[in-house]
């Protein structure tokens, strides 16, 4: 268990850098960005370091596990970056992606309830992300998100936000050569795996560590 809670959201960025789970200073400026308050239904626990119920079966998830995502991703969330965040859920770590990768990158989200869409891109628009989605820069779609976004792609990273029982060949297939994966796999335990598409498209798999997410239906 972490314990990064903060009185204040500046409060729980410092506490995740401090702690060594927010390790790139680019996801740091971004994430301070993006008021996790704005994408919370309890904002009394907006900065409390755990997953909190968002509704339709789904979780926000907890900013320790935000961070680490990011932490492996920042180098593939550079400007210009094309990004694929599967089950974006909230919104939050999508507004995020959109800011690192920026106006000259691609943020696509993709979220199967349409009502949690609508919601996340109403809350996008109250972060510094807003400008993006009105250039189309940043987009979220209502789809199966185990079939990616084929048309944006192929992306130099991937998140995927809920447990996919086997990894998705679509997923794999949108990956860049030289691309980042980063995806929960499992059922009963998973594990956050690391998907690295090589330069000559061969396919190299780490698991991370043990997590806990909602599953990818
Ligand atoms: N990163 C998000 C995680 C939300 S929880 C956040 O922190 O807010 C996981 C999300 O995956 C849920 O919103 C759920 O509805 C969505 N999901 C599950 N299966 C899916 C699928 N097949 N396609 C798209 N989204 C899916």
């Amino acid at each position: 268990m972490w314990r990064c809670h903060g009185a204040t959201y500046a409060e729980l960025v410092a506490n995740l850098q401090k702690h060594g789970i927010l390790t790139s200073p680019e996801a740091a400026v971004a994430m301070s960005k993006v008021d996790r308050k704005i994408f919370v239904p309890d904002s009394k626990l907006a900065y409390h370091d755990a997953p909190q119920v968002i509704g339709y079966g789904a979780t926000i998830s907890a900013p320790h596990m935000h961070s680490y995502c990011l932490s492996l991703l920042a180098d593939y969330l550079k400007p210009g970056s094309i990004v694929l965040d599967v089950g974006s859920g909230s919104g939050y770590l999508t507004a995020v992606f959109g800011l690192m990768v920026g106006e000259t990158g691609h943020t696509v989200g993709v979220e199967h309830i349409p009502q949690l869409v609508e919601r996340s891109i109403d809350a996008i628009k109250m972060t510094p992300a807003s400008s993006l989605m009105e250039m189309g820069r940043l987009v979220v779609h209502v789809a199966d998100g185990k079939l990616g976004w084929e048309e944006c792609g192929p992306y130099d990273a991937i998140h995927v936000g809920a447990a996919a029982a086997d990894l998705p060949e679509a997923l794999v297939q949108q990956l860049k050569p030289g691309g980042r994966m980063v995806i929960p796999v499992g059922t009963d335990s998973q594990e956050l795996m690391i998907v690295d598409k090589l330069l000559d498209g061969t396919v190299k798999k780490t698991n991370e560590l043990g997590v806990r997410y909602v599953p990818l239906i």
